[in-house]
């Protein structure tokens, strides 16, 4: 298929966005995604400024026998991989957050950040279940599940979704919630973007009020130490607590400000929900430690988006994660034979993300993922600007997914996986109900997600 088979002229009129080509001047910027490991060449871009302009992406793609795949940021772009015979609707144009601080929700379009979420929501004394960064797109994270730093204690951002605006693969611009099209609605909380292109989430938020957060910080060299403290604190800590052991490796580039850059740490990063002398009295064993810097302090909601230190802007990276059933002593001592100090590990940043809590399953809340049977998330991530830098990184997330094998749980986590294949996102009962739905939705599988759940076989 090429995009001369695309009616060109008629769509470009009836885009109220943009229609950008192989071969336009513009082109590669508008193919490039914020993942820039990953080299887009599909067979054209829809710049879309509507969900009007969705509705015609979809209907000229499929006439012409191409397929969609929507993209807010690109952040997980890298299992997409090249998008041939596709045509790749962006939605970052699509901006637009209103905040009904009286039914504590928030309207989204497509291509809203989390950062415009968290700044519209902040006056109000409101949050989004966020993540750790500011430019990830709240419908890509939200499909695939979402961790936030509040999780802990208000579990995923799927299970927040009270309605979601899609165009479905007929081309047709529903609105679905729980009582409308319920099976669709339930695949799309936590079973990702194969469904339908969404053009808004309406989802809840939660109050907020007195919150602490920072990272705790010692030489990478302590790293057993810390994080064996770290791994048995978690198991006393209350829900309003949500923490993150991570080792840290800068490198001496300037992007790196200058008290971190070149230097190795092992570091507990932490939210509390708790009151200031609660906080205090949960975080004394740690700081017992004596890290070498300590940011834990009051903070906005907005401010818990740097806590994390994740990059300001489009980052050439290749990570991997998998979920942990549990972290007992031996499977930690395996982690740091792979991971820890003395270790050759060509990664940036290698996280254990502790989960429970609120992250727990809640099928009564209905979407397809609505928490974790597993008690930690395990994901790593390196700088890869060369492909042989890829190929190292790669065979070190292997070495760590192999030393973690016996405490593996059998699902993924759909958000931190960033190769194509791996763990299965769900268990095989709730993978074939979303086969079953997308059969329903999209037999000829027009729309494409990352993580891709084909339709079932009639
Ligand atoms: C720096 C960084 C920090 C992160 N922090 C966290 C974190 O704290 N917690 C967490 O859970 N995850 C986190 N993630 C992972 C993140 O949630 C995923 O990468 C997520 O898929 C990003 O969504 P996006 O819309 O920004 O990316 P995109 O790559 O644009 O979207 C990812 C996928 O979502 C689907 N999608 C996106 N938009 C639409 C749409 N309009 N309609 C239908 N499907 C759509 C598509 O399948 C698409 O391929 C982080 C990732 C990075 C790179």
């Amino acid at each position: 298929m090429s995009s001369n088979e695309l009616d060109v002229h008629t769509l470009r009129a009836q885009l109220d966005g943009g229609l950008v080509l192989p071969g336009d001047p513009d082109w590669d910027g508008a193919r490039q995604a914020w993942q820039l490991t990953v080299d887009q060449h599909p067979e054209a871009v829809v710049l879309a400024a509507s969900a009007n302009d969705v509705v015609t992406a979809v209907n000229a793609a499929r006439a012409t026998g191409l397929r969609v795949a929507a993209q807010g940021t690109g952040h997980n772009a890298n299992p997409l991989g090249p998008l041939a015979g596709t045509v790749l609707i962006k939605t970052s144009a699509m901006r637009g957050v209103v905040i009904d601080a009286e039914a504590r929700t928030a309207r989204v379009e497509a291509g809203a950040l989390w950062g415009d979420v968290t700044a519209a929501a902040a006056p109000y004394g409101l949050a989004g279940l966020a993540g750790t960064a500011a430019d990830v797109g709240v419908v890509g994270y939200t499909l695939g599940g979402g961790l936030s730093w509040l999780g802990r204690k208000y579990g995923l951002a799927a299970n927040q979704v009270v309605a979601a605006e899609v165009v479905t693969a007929d081309g047709v611009l529903r609105r679905i919630d729980a009582q409308t099209e319920p099976d669709l609605f339930w695949a799309i909380r936590g079973g990702g973007g194969s469904f339908a292109v969404v053009t808004a989430l309406e989802f809840g938020l939660v109050e907020v009020g007195e919150l602490h957060g920072g990272t705790l910080f010692w030489p990478i060299e302590r790293a057993a130490e810390v994080l064996h403290a770290w791994r048995e604190w978690t198991a006393s800590v209350p829900d309003e607590i949500t923490s993150v052991g991570r080792l840290l490796r800068f490198p001496p580039m300037e992007e790196i400000p200058e008290p971190v850059r070149g230097q190795s740490f092992v570091v507990v990063e932490l939210v509390s929900l708790l009151d200031g002398s609660e906080t205090e009295a949960a975080l004394a064993s740690l700081r017992a430690l004596g890290p070498v810097m300590d940011t834990v302090q009051p903070c906005t909601p907005q401010a818990l988006a740097e806590i994390h230190m994740d990059p300001p802007g489009p980052v050439p990276g290749t990570g991997d994660g998998v979920l942990l059933n549990e972290l007992p002593a031996e499977a930690l001592d395996a982690y740091l034979s792979v991971a820890g100090p003395e270790a050759d590990f060509p990664v940036l940043s290698a996280e254990i993300r502790h989960l429970g809590g609120g992250f727990a399953p809640r099928p009564a809340q209905g979407g397809a993922v609505t928490g974790f049977d597993a008690a930690y998330a395990v994901f790593s991530v390196a700088i890869t600007p060369v492909e042989a830098a890829v190929k190292a990184t790669h065979r070190g997330l292997d070495a760590l997914a192999e030393a973690m094998r016996p405490w593996t749980a059998p699902t993924g986590y759909l958000n931190f996986a960033e190769r194509a294949g791996g763990v299965p996102f769900a268990d095989p009962g709730t993978l074939d109900r979303l086969g079953r739905v997308k059969a329903q939705y999209d037999a000829a599988d027009v729309v494409r997600g990352n993580h891709p759940v084909a339709p079932a076989r009639a």
